[in-house]
């Protein structure tokens, strides 16, 4: 069995270089695979789905570690490093708005996720000049995806829809920043929303990263994160895995995972999915991208899910998270209905059982939650 570390959330930051890197996270299972520590320096690596150390640095004190989001990190300074105090609530952080939405261009929305309301924004701040440069994820070979910028709105476009196995966004955020972009939009998940927000918080002396060229951060909603060395054989039993396009979680009532190919949808069950989880996601408690600009998941409507999958809910963040929105509902890029009563409390309690079931893998709190229902 794997050794486990204190949970980090909600601890100071913590100190450490790559060898505290790898025994409190790479080896504890709890490396989200995010690439933080990747692109900065030429000692680590992504290889397919993993993060792997090249060679040793005794450097007491590392960005690599710094930047990690399972490194120990005092969220509520992250908070008040962006976002308004009066926003905050503790089940999803920052609520400034909560919105339905989906993109206008039908075109769009058939690429698309669920409603297409990320790549609608991206696609948008790009074209404004928001942001010259958009980090987004694309397939690629074998269901291994890869992280690419695009500087083309339309390019955005061509890499709607999510790879459930994660990709190393935040190495690709560290490559570019060394380029000629100067303003730079990421989509991320919610760890790797927590990595940018450690390095925004750091003064640019010490990060040293370019980090103020990071302009827009559009969160996804996560449940889990699927490794892609154990997925990958399971699927290539059920079918021909260069096939497949496009993969998604219905309501937890279905208990599936829709796996779609040009002529068929495949369902497996989620209890045969389960061992593919990958291992850091079940002590993670970010279910909404806490630390974006706006986050965006699918949505929940009283039609129910062939409708709703058409949807997203948005919960927007920060000022420039609504400025965006607002942008795309003046410019005719994304339409609106409203939200159902008791969907944010919905997702509230949602995001409220993620933190629960990290805080139980940690054994925190759970000792005197039960003590007091107990008495
Ligand atoms: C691993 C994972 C787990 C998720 N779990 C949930 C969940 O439990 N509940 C929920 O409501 N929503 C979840 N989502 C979000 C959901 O799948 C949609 O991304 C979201 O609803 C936005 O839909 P859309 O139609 O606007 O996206 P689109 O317009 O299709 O855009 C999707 C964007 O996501 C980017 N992307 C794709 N894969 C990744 C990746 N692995 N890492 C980072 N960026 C990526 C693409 O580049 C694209 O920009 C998850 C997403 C991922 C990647
Ligand atoms: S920074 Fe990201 S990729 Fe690197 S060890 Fe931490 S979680 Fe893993
Ligand atoms: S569940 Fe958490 S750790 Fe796993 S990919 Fe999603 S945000 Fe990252």
């Amino acid at each position: 069995m794997q050794e486990r570390v204190a949970e980090p959330a909600g601890q100071r930051n913590g100190q450490g270089g790559q060898k505290e890197l790898e025994e409190q996270v790479l080896r504890t299972g709890l490396c989200t695979g995010c690439g933080a520590c990747v692109n900065l320096c030429p000692y680590q690596a992504i290889y397919q789905d993993r993060t792997v150390l090249l060679h040793p640095c005794d450097l007491a004190q590392g960005r690599c570690y710094d930047f990690c989001p399972r490194t120990p990190t005092d969220r509520d300074a992250l908070r008040r490093n962006f976002q308004e105090a009066a926003d905050c609530t503790p089940e999803l952080g920052a609520v400034k708005g909560f919105f339905i939405t989906r993109a206008a261009d039908g075109n769009l929305r058939c690429r698309a996720q669920h409603g297409g309301s990320v790549t609608a924004l991206m696609a948008l701040a790009l074209r404004e000049g928001l942001i010259d440069a958009a980090v987004l994820v694309e397939e690629g070979e074998g269901l291994l995806p890869r992280s690419v910028t695009v500087t083309d709105p339309n390019e955005a476009g061509e890499r709607g829809r999510s790879r459930l196995v994660v990709s190393p966004t935040v190495a690709e955020f560290n490559r570019i920043v060394r380029g000629d972009a100067a303003k730079i939009g990421v989509v991320a998940t919610p760890c790797q929303a927590i990595a940018f927000a450690k390095m925004r918080a750091l003064p640019l002396s010490e990060s040293n990263a370019g980090i103020e060229k990071l302009r827009l951060v559009v969160g996804l909603f996560c449940g889990w994160a699927l490794s892609w060395r154990k997925l990958a054989p399971l699927l290539k039993k059920k079918t021909d895995i260069a096939r497949v396009i496009g993969m998604d979680i219905p309501p937890s009532r279905y208990h599936t995972l829709e796996v779609y190919t040009s002529g068929e949808t495949i369902r497996v069950s989620l209890d045969e999915i389960d061992p593919c989880v990958r291992e850091a996601c079940r002590s993670c408690d970010d279910m909404t991208a806490e630390f974006s600009d706006l986050s965006v998941g699918s949505a929940r409507l009283p039609e129910g899910w062939e409708t709703a999958r058409g949807w997203n809910q948005v919960i927007v963040r920060t000022k420039q998270g609504m400025d965006l929105l607002e942008l795309a509902r003046r410019r005719g890029v994304l339409e609106f209905r409203e939200a159902p009563p008791g969907n944010l409390e919905k997702l509230k309690a949602a995001s409220l059982g993620k933190k629960r079931a990290a805080e139980r893998f940690f054994g925190r709190d759970v000792a005197d939650e039960e003590t007091t229902q107990a008495g």
